[in-house]
This record gives structure tokens, sequence and C-alpha cells, in this order.
């Protein structure tokens, strides 16, 4: 499986697997997944997630809280 990672018009980084066709951001905007610029690609959820936590970090300066096992 395939992960797209891609950022919403409000700055928000997401992601979603490949073949997904919409995603509804937190900012209450539907996005086209097939028309977003890709980011990134991953192969599991699991690293999707983290890549967006590291794209998020970078953008908003860190942040963002850390989960316990990441300390
Ligand atoms: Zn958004």
């Amino acid at each position: 499986m395939t992960y797209l990672i891609y950022r919403c018009d409000c700055g928000r980084v997401l992601y979603s697997k490949e073949g997904s066709k919409t995603k509804k951001c937190t900012c209450g905007k539907t996005l086209n997944v097939r028309k977003r610029r890709i980011l990134k690609i991953a192969e599991t959820a699991d690293l999707a997630a983290r890549a967006v936590q590291d794209m998020q970090e970078e953008i908003y300066g860190g942040t963002i809280f850390k989960t316990a096992d990441q300390l």
C-alpha cells in the first residue's frame, strides 16, 4: 500500500491511501487528492503519519507535541 502526503491550502499536511479521491481537512475543506501536488510517499500508514508530523514540525517550528515513544 502506498500513502500520499500533500498539503491543504490552509497549510496542514495530510496523507491518504493511494487511490483515495477526496480527503476532508480539519479546516473544513474537501480536497481532491488526485489534484494535489504530492510532497512525499510512504509505504505504511505509520510512516506516513510520521512524515506528516516531521513536516508539520518543520513548518510550524517544532511546536507540535511529540508522542511518548519519540522522547
Ligand atoms: Zn485545510
